[in-house]
């Protein structure tokens, strides 16, 4: 690969400036944009996703039982204390 250096890069615009148009060198540089954001977006959803598959597994239906840390026994989501030994949950 060549060096491509300021004066080559300003080259490289040039002929994509006549190539394109000035008019419409926005939209071309807008799809670039959303082309590279979609696929970012891609590979960080598959990261986001499998996390949360993994967080939901291990937590096991969040927000229907509240396991006593004294005991262990489960409680009701809304319960505030163990219903066997009292402990605040
Ligand atoms: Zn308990």
């Amino acid at each position: 690969m060549p060096n491509i250096g300021g004066p080559e890069l300003l080259l490289i615009l040039a002929v994509v400036l006549i190539v394109f148009g000035a008019g419409k060198l926005p939209d071309v540089l807008g799809q670039l944009g959303k082309g590279v954001r979609s696929f970012r977006d891609e590979s960080t959803n598959e990261k986001a996703t499998q996390t949360a598959g993994t967080a939901t597994a291990a937590t096991a239906a969040p927000g229907t039982t509240v396991y006593c840390r004294n005991c262990g026994r489960p409680n009701g989501a809304d319960s505030k204390f163990c219903t066997n030994c009292g402990q605040a949950l």
